[in-house]
Order: C-alpha cells, then structure tokens, then sequence
C-alpha cells in the first residue's frame, strides 16, 4: 500500500471512529500510547484482538516517546545497574556538565540501594546478555516493519563513538582520530574512537503514529484525552477501567503507562519500583556542515543525531524529584558540549528543547509480563534507556500473553522485585 493510501484509510478508520458510538467493552485495553503502548496495540490488532489505546495526552508524544536520542542500536544496548555506572558515577556527577545527576532526595534512597545492589559484574552481566538478544530480535522487527512500509524514518546508519580524551581501557576496535575523521569529517577534536556499522536511526513520534495508524487500520480505538483513574477489579480479576467519564471494560489490561503505571498498578497490590531518569533533548535546524552519522560523545554521554529535518542533541540521566521544572541551562550545555565537538552546531538554530522522564527500574530491566497477584493485568514498562528499540519485542511478548502462550521469561516479570524493595517503596 502506497503512503497517500494508507493515510487515507487510517483517516477514514478515525472518521468512523469518531462518527459511531465508541464501544465500552474490548478484548485488551492498553494504557499508555508511547512507543511501548503503541506496539503493544499494533501487534494485538494484526492477530485479531480487539484493542482500546488510552492516553491521557492531547497526541503523539504526551510522555517519554516525544523525543530520545533516535537510535536503535542492539549492542550497545546494557541495563542501567552496571559496575561501569558505580564506577563512573562520581566522576560523571562533578564533570561540567553532569552526565549523571541525583538530588537530595530521601524517596531515592532504596531504589539507588536496589540498583547498586544490582550493579554487581555477575548480575548486570546476565542482564546484558538478555537484554542484547531482546534487542537484536527487536531490531530485527524494526527492519520487517520497514520492509513493510511501517517504519517510515527507520535507516541504517551506523554511527560513531568519540573519546576526548584517551580512555583508560581502550574499547575493543579503538582506532585513532585520524581515522574517525575520515567517517565523520565535521569533527573537531577527540582522542580516538570506534564505529559500528549496525546502527540504525528513528524518529519517535513518526514511529509511534506509523503503529497507531496500523493499529487503527485493524480496528483498534486509539483514545487521546482519556485519563485512566483506576483499574476496576471483581473477585481478584481486573475487569475494565475507569476514566473520568465512564467505564471500559475488557478481558486484559494492558499497562504501558510509562511512569505513569505505577500508581495505577500500586493501587491493584502490584509494586512497580518505577524511578524518572531526566534525559534533555536539543533540536538544532541546521542546513549545511553537520555531521553525516550519529557520534556519540563518551565523555559527557551526549548523543548528536543527524534526522531528515533536524539535528538532536541528547543526554544526560538526573533522578529527582518527577515533578520539579526542566532546567533550561542543563538543555543549553549539552548543545554546548555538542558544538565543541562539532563546530556546525554552536550557532544553529534551536527548534525545539525538551525533557523527559525515562521510566527506569533499579535494575534496569524492563518490566513484561503479569504479575501473580494479578494474572489479566499485563505491565509493560520500565524500559528506561531503551524503549524504542525494545518496543516491537515488547508488543510481540504481550500479545502472546494475552493469546495464552507462554509468558515472558521471569526475569522480566513484575515479580522479580523483592519483597524489601517493594515494601519500601511502599512508603513513598
Ligand atoms: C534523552 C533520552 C534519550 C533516549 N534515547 C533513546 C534511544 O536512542 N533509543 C531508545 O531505544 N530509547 C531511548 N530513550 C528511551 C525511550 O525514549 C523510552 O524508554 C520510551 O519512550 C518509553 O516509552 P513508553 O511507551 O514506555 O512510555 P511513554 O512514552 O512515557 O508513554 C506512556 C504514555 O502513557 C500515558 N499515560 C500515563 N499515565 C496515564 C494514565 N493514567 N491514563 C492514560 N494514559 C496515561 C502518557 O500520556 C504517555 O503517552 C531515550 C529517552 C530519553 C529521555
């Protein structure tokens, strides 16, 4: 199906939509229509279940899924807990600007003692061997959507890691600058670095409205402005939600709220040990000299993305406080560290600055599956870093929940957390 096509039958499924009475009862509803959420409903839709989106936001975009650094890269991709963080850490929090940023607050306490408990080299080992494979077969359904014409600003890229200065243990296929240059030529300065070649870039919200409209294209209802107050359960089962205006009822819940999932899972006896790791996005309007390929900045963790109509600038990871202002200053020195780098950023035109809160467990693994306490509420989230490339995986593992078969593995599970670390956040 050509694009114009395709756009024209997605606008008539949301003209129907919003013509008929929508329907109070679905097979599935899924909360949350981030990336996660979106491929959850775009799987659920193609194998025939009748899926409601919830989203409280006006559009595309109301949480995390906005904007990120735009890479899908399965090798690189590693949970947050590792020995590498512990070790950084207090290096990257007094570097100008920080990389890393914790405020003061005592709410953090356990969940920054569960993650460095997790952080040991055994355990943030395993989970990076688990993580890649879920990665790699995501990235492998990126490119079917693709190939498909689902995924329409997916394109394999490769990218850049460049070190300012010479790290202490060189990664493996370190090469000189003299050689990074000649991949990428509008860099400055740096002491050496490495490419990989399987890369690949993505917009966000592109990607998350290429799922919602197929989604829609097999019936699903995508409902924007819908905040969902509660989860309605009868007799230990959840049998539909609640939102301001009325009730929906379904078989499963689905929830892929982001951040937003713990509240609404707390209140059902499912401890999510959900945390916001603040990450800033810069998006320069640039239209000549910018750099060909993504760079990744080591030393301060900046990401520079070059995308069809813009270059992004991003990083940083702060835990705090979710509901404290975005700080300006923060945005402006990525963009600083970003056009000392590469000098055709430093007086490009900023489109748009942004913040937002990656939903990040202490170990760094996203949360997919039912818990025990509650077998039709399916939790999808806490994908932290790595949400984009792990949605597909995601909405693949959940629709085979809900079809009956096998669960996702236990180290995905809601249940993992231990009981000490659930009852202290119990206490936020
Ligand atoms: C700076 C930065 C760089 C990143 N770079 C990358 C990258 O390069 N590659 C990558 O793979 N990932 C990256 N990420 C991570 C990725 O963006 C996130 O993991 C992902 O967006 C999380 O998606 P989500 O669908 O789980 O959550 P969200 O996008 O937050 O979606 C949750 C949705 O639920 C809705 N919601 C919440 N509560 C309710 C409620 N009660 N009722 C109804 N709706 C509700 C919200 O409105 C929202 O739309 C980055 C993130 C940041 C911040």
């Amino acid at each position: 199906m050509t694009p114009r096509s395709s756009r024209r039958t997605y606008d008539r499924a949301m003209n129907a939509q919003t013509t008929r009475p929508r329907p109070a009862r679905f097979d599935t509803v899924v909360i949350g229509g981030g990336v996660v959420g979106a491929s959850i409903a775009q799987h659920l839709s193609r194998r025939g279940v009748s899926v409601a989106v919830l989203d409280q936001a006006s559009g595309v975009g109301g949480g995390c899924s906005y904007a990120n650094a735009a890479i899908v890269a399965p090798h690189h991709v590693v949970p947050l807990a590792t020995p590498a963080l512990l070790r950084e850490a207090p290096r990257q929090m007094v570097r100008r600007p920080p990389a890393v940023r914790v405020q003061a607050d005592p709410s953090l306490v356990p969940w920054l003692g569960a993650l460095s408990a997790s952080a040991s080299p055994r355990r943030s080992r395993v989970a990076t061997e688990r993580l890649q494979r879920l990665a790699v077969e995501s990235t492998e359904l990126h490119r079917e959507l693709a190939a498909q014409g689902l995924n329409p600003t997916l394109r394999k890229t490769g990218a850049v890691d460049v070190y300012l200065r010479k790290p202490r243990r060189e990664p493996s296929g370190f090469v000189p600058f003299v050689d990074l240059l000649r991949l990428e030529p509008t860099l400055a300065t740096g002491a050496g670095g490495t490419h990989d070649g399987e890369e690949w870039t993505l917009e966000s919200r592109s990607f998350v409205t290429a799922m919602l409209e197929d989604a829609a294209r097999h019936g699903a209802d995508v409902r924007y402005g819908t905040t969902v107050e509660r989860l309605l359960m009868e007799h230990g089962r959840i049998v539909g939600v609640a939102t301001p205006s009325r009730t929906i009822r379904a078989d499963h819940v689905v929830l892929a709220a982001g951040l937003g999932a713990a509240p609404l899972a707390g209140r059902v006896g499912v401890s999510l040990p959900l945390r916001g790791g603040r990450g800033y996005v810069v998006d320069l309007a640039i239209d000549s000299g910018g750099p060909r390929l993504p760079v990744r900045i080591k030393d301060y963790r900046v990401v520079v993305t070059p995308l069809a109509d813009r270059v992004r600038v991003a990083g940083a990871i702060e835990f705090g406080d979710e509901s404290r202002p975005m700080d300006e200053q923060r945005a402006e020195a990525l963009r600083r560290v970003a056009g000392s780098v590469l000098p055709a950023l430093s007086d490009a035109l900023v489109i748009d600055r942004w913040a937002g809160e990656r939903p990040c467990t202490p170990d760094g693994v996203p949360v997919i599956g039912a818990s025990k306490a509650v077998e039709n509420l399916l939790v999808a989230t806490g994908h932290g870093m790595w949400g984009m490339i792990l949605a597909p995986v995601t909405g693949r593992l959940i629709a085979d929940a809900v079809l009956g078969m096998p669960e996702p593995a236990p180290w995905l599970a809601p249940d993992r957390f231990a009981h000490g670390m659930r009852r202290a956040l119990a206490t936020r």
